[in-house]
């Protein structure tokens, strides 16, 4: 696929694949140009971005046991605000 076309079009579920894969790997130039161009113009990825972020941080801290007690409410807070 033409790489400005790419750009251009990505479409949500496309927007939504390369930002869980950004977690895992290293983005291409292409990959995150058309993602972030995606998010300037797209409230929901942005929204599914947020929480993949939330999503991770919680992952990390349920790894760590000894999670302080202001990171918990952190977490809970983003969620929260995800909600309303
Ligand atoms: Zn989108």
């Amino acid at each position: 696929m033409n790489a400005v076309w790419k750009i251009l079009t990505l479409p949500c579920e496309e927007a939504s694949r390369i930002m869980s894969d950004g977690m895992d790997r290293a983005l291409t130039n292409v990959e995150r140009i058309a993602l972030r161009a995606h998010l300037i113009s797209c409230r929901s990825c942005k929204r599914f971005r947020k929480q993949l972020f939330v999503i991770e941080a919680a992952a990390k801290a349920a790894a760590d046991e000894k999670m302080p007690e202001d990171s918990r409410e952190r977490i809970r807070a983003n969620i929260d605000d995800e909600r309303s």
